[in-house]
């Protein structure tokens, strides 16, 4: 059977997440608020609402995206991506497939990895 990957997607995402999450694209650097969230709470997947990441591993690593040094056990995938000549780590919700950015080996302690995700693909719910 042929998967329509073109059903999974949210009715709610704007044009620019379409753009990041099932393009594959990248937001501006510096763009997303989510740089200077600094409340106890979990993100989310923008498209399906799967717990990704929480606030407890998120950290400012200055590069411009939201960056964690770890996600929720299991929440994510990863896939090598080859794309603008360089070989990085590209990463997607494992739930709904949508991508979200890339991880790096110059994250920190204690994993020593830097998830740099977009912004836009994330929803932050406060812990209340
Ligand atoms: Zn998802």
């Amino acid at each position: 059977m042929k998967s329509n990957i073109n059903n999974q997607w949210s009715q709610h995402l704007s044009s620019e997440q379409l753009r990041v999450m099932r393009d594959h694209g990248t937001e501006t650097p510096g763009s997303s608020p989510l740089n200077y969230e600094k409340r106890t709470g979990a993100y989310y997947c923008a498209n399906c609402h799967a717990e990704l990441f929480r606030s407890e591993t998120k950290y400012d690593s200055g590069c411009g995206w939201p960056s964690f040094f770890a996600p929720i056990k299991g929440a994510v995938e990863s896939s090598l991506d080859t794309s603008h000549h360089m070989i990085r780590t590209e990463i997607h919700c494992a739930k709904c497939k949508a991508h979200l950015g890339h991880v790096f080996d110059d994250g920190i302690e204690p994993t020593g990895e830097r998830y740099c995700i977009n912004g836009i693909a994330l929803d932050f719910k406060p812990q209340s």
